[in-house]
C-alpha cells in the first residue's frame, strides 16, 4: 500500500451512520440487497460507457457479482467487475453524500424507531448500510480502464473516519469485504445469503454467483461459483409470468423503499413505437418531493442497456412521483441528454406513459382506501396538473378530490363527479369557497344563502387550490364560480319572486347603502345589497377580478 492517508466523514455521514444503526437495527438484511444494487449499477454503467469506448471492457466481459463468505473468520464479500472507482471517486463516494436535502431530512429524525426507519429507507441508505451489520469494512476497487497500478483500499469501521492508500489490483472492479458484527455473524451463512438474494436481486440483469456446494471428494481449488438468480431483467418478461411477489421486490430494487406499491402497470408496446414501461405508485411521498432540485423521473434502458437512473423526459412535473422503468427499443444507445430532450419520439412515449399513469389513478380510485393513501401523499402535486398538462385537464379533474359541505368530516373525498351527480335542478354551476381552514371555512358567512337552498359547496383550504383553479375553468360542462366572488347569481336557482324582492329590498336600502359608501370611503370599493346572508349582518366579498386572499398570501410570502 500507498499514498495512505486518514479522512473523515462529511458530518451528515456520520449522522446518517449513528441513526442508521439505531432505526434500521431490525432490517438488519438490507445491507445486501444495498451492495448488490450498486454491484448491478457499476455493471450498467461500465456496460453503457463500453458503447463509445470498447477498451474499458479489458478483454471478453461476463458481467457478474460473487457473493462469497467465511464463517470462521466472519466475514461476506461482495465482488463485481463493473466500473470500480478511482480514488477521488472513492473519497467522495464514500466520504459524502451528495444529495440535496439530506441535512434537513436528518434534522427530521424523530428518533423512533418505526418512523425514522421509513423515513430513511425512502431516503436510501446505500453503501453505508455496510455499517449495520459489519464493524469494519475494506473495498478494493479499481476503474476500469485504470492501470492496475491505480487500485484503491478504502477501509473504515464506520467511527468518523476512513483510511485510503493505493495498491495494486489486478481486476476492475469493486470487492467489498464485510467484518461482521458479534450480533450479525450469522450472515456469514450460505443458506441465510440466498435467501436474501432470492428475495432481493432475483430479477436483476447481471448474473449473481456464489460458491456451489463442494463436490464429494473435496476437490481443492477455486471454489466452483454457482448462479443463483434468474438474471433476467423482470420488465422483459410477460406479465402473465410475473407474480405480485416479484412486482413488489423490483419496486425495492429499484426505489429502495421499503413499503410496498400501491399500484404499478406493465406494458408492452408494439408498432410503431416499441417500447416497455413498468411503472410504480409509491405508497408515501419521498422526502424531496418539493425540492426543486429532488430526484424524480424513470429509469431509462435501451435494448436492457442501463442509459440513465433519473429520466425526466418520460412524464409531466405533476406526476413525478411516479417511479419504474421504460425500455424503448428505437432510441440509440448513444442516447444523450439533448437527444432525451428535443426527441419527438420522446414526445409520443411522454404522452402515452402519462396517459397510462391517469388510466392507473382512475383504475386506483375505485378502492376508497388506497386512493385515500394517494390522495394524502401526493394530491397536492397531481392539483398542478390542469396548469401543466391542458390535454388533459378533463381527465386530471375528474381525479381531483375536495371536502364540501355536504359532510362534515373535513377529508377531502368528494370528486366533481359526485358533486355534479348531486347538483339540485336547475344548478348549471360548480360553486366553490376559498379559505384559510375548513373550520373557518364551514363558519364562513358566505355559505349563508347555499346552506338556505341546500346546494353543496366545495371547500377550498389548500394553499395551491385557488392557483389551480385559474386554470381550471369547467368540469363536464359546468363552470365552477367563486361563492366568495362579486355580485353571486345564482341563476335559475332563484325564482322570478325570489329576485323581485330581491330588487325590492335593494331600492328600499339605497339610502343605506349611500351613508355606508360614504363611511367606508375607500377602504372598500363597492357597497352592495347582498341576498347572500340569512343569519349575518354583512360580508367581505372580493370583486369579481381581484386576486384572491389565498393568492394574495402566496404573492407577498414571495415577495411580489
Ligand atoms: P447510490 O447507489 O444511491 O448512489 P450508495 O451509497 O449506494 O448510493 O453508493 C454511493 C456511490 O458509490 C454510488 O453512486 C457509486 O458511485 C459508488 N459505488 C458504490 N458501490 C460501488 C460499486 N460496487 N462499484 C462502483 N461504484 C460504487
Ligand atoms: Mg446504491
Amino acid at each position: 500500500e500507498s499514498h495512505k492517508e486518514t479522512l473523515g466523514f462529511q458530518t451528515e455521514v456520520k449522522q446518517l451512520l449513528q441513526l442508521m444503526i439505531h432505526s434500521l437495527y431490525s432490517n438488519q438484511e438490507i445491507f445486501l440487497r444495498e451492495l448488490v444494487s450498486n454491484a448491478s449499477d457499476a455493471i450498467d454503467h461500465l456496460r453503457f460507457q463500453a458503447i463509445s469506448d470498447p477498451a474499458l471492457l479489458e478483454g471478453p466481459h461476463e458481467p457478474r457479482i460473487r457473493i462469497d463468505f467465511d464463517k470462521d473468520a466472519g466475514t461476506v464479500t461482495v465482488e463485481d467487475n463493473g466500473i470500480g472507482m478511482g480514488r477521488d471517486e472513492v473519497i467522495a463516494n464514500l466520504g459524502t453524500i451528495a444529495r440535496s436535502g439530506t441535512a434537513e431530512l436528518l434534522r427530521s429524525m424523530s428518533g423512533e424507531q418505526k418512523k425514522d426507519s421509513q423515513l430513511i429507507g425512502q431516503f436510501g441508505v446505500g453503501f453505508y448500510s455496510s455499517f449495520i451489520v459489519a464493524e469494519r469494512v475494506d473495498v478494493f476497487t479499481r476503474r476500469a480502464g485504470r492501470p492496475a497500478s491505480e487500485g484503491v483500499h478504502w477501509s473504515s469501521r464506520g467511527d468518523g473516519e476512513f483510511d485510503i492508500a493505493t495498491i495494486e489490483k489486478a481486476e476492475p472492479g469493486t470487492r467489498i469485504v464485510l467484518q461482521l458484527k458479534d450480533d450479525a455473524k450469522d450472515f456469514a451463512d450460505g443458506w441465510r445469503l440466498r435467501d436474501i438474494v432470492k428475495r432481493y436481486a432475483d430479477h436483476i440483469g447481471a448474473r449473481i454467483e456464489m460458491p456451489g456446494t463442494p463436490p464429494e471428494d473435496d476437490a481443492p481449488g477455486a471454489p466452483a461459483w454457482e448462479a443463483v438468480n434468474d438474471a433476467s431483467a423482470l420488465w422483459t418478461r410477460p406479465r402473465s409470468e410475473v407474480g405480485d411477489e416479484e412486482y413488489r421486490s423490483f419496486y425495492q430494487h429499484v426505489t429502495h423503499d421499503f413499503q410496498d406499491p400501491l399500484a404499478w402497470s406493465h406494458n408492452k408496446v408494439e408498432g410503431n413505437l416499441e417500447y416497455t414501461s413498468l411503472l410504480y405508485l409509491p405508497a408515501h411521498a419521498p422526502f424531496d418531493l418539493y425540492h426543486r432540485d429532488g430526484s424524480h423521473g424513470l429509469k431509462l434502458y435501451v435494448q436492457r442497456v442501463f442509459i440513465t437512473d433519473k429520466a425526466e423526459q418520460f412524464l409531466p412535473r405533476y406526476l413525478r412521483f411516479v417511479r419504474g422503468v421504460v425500455d424503448s427499443s428505437d432510441l440509440s444507445l448513444n442516447v444523450s441528454r439533448e437527444i432525451l430532450q428535443n426527441n419527438p419520439m420522446i414526445g409520443s412515449m411522454k404522452t402515452a406513459l402519462t396517459r397510462r399513469v391517469l388510466d392507473m389513478l382512475d383504475k386506483l380510485s375505485g378502492d376508497a382506501d388506497k386512493y385515500a393513501t394517494f390522495w394524502d401523499q401526493f394530491g397536492e402535486v397531481l392539483k398542478e396538473g390542469p396548469a401543466e398538462d391542458f390535454g388533459n385537464r378533463e381527465k386530471i379533474a375528474a381525479l381531483l378530490r375536495f371536502s364540501s359541505t355536504h359532510d362534515d368530516s373535513g377529508k377531502p373525498s368528494v370528486a366533481l363527479a359526485d358533486y355534479v351527480a348531486r347538483m339540485k335542478d336547475g344548478q348549471d354551476k360548480i360553486y366553490y369557497l376559498v379559505g384559510e381552514s375548513h373550520t373557518q371555512l364551514r363558519n364562513s358567512p358566505h355559505l349563508e344563502v347555499f346552506r338556505k337552498k341546500g346546494i353543496e359547496v366545495l371547500l377550498f383550504s389548500d394553499r395551491i387550490d385557488e392557483w389551480m383553479m385559474g386554470y381550471l375553468h369547467e368540469f363536464d360542462g359546468k363552470s365552477f364560480v367563486d361563492a366568495g366572488r362579486g355580485d353571486l347569481d345564482l341563476g335559475a336557482l332563484d325564482s322570478e319572486a325570489d329576485k323581485a324582492a330581491q330588487e325590492e329590498v335593494a331600492k328600499s336600502r339605497q339610502g343605506l347603502v349611500d351613508r355606508l359608501k360614504v363611511a367606508l370611503g375607500e377602504q372598500v370599493s363597492d357597497v352592495r345589497v347582498s341576498h347572500r346572508l340569512t343569519d349575518s349582518p354583512a360580508v367581505l366579498a372580493i370583486g369579481e377580478n381581484d386576486i384572491g386572499a389565498q393568492m394574495r398570501q402566496i404573492l407577498e410570502a414571495s415577495g411580489q
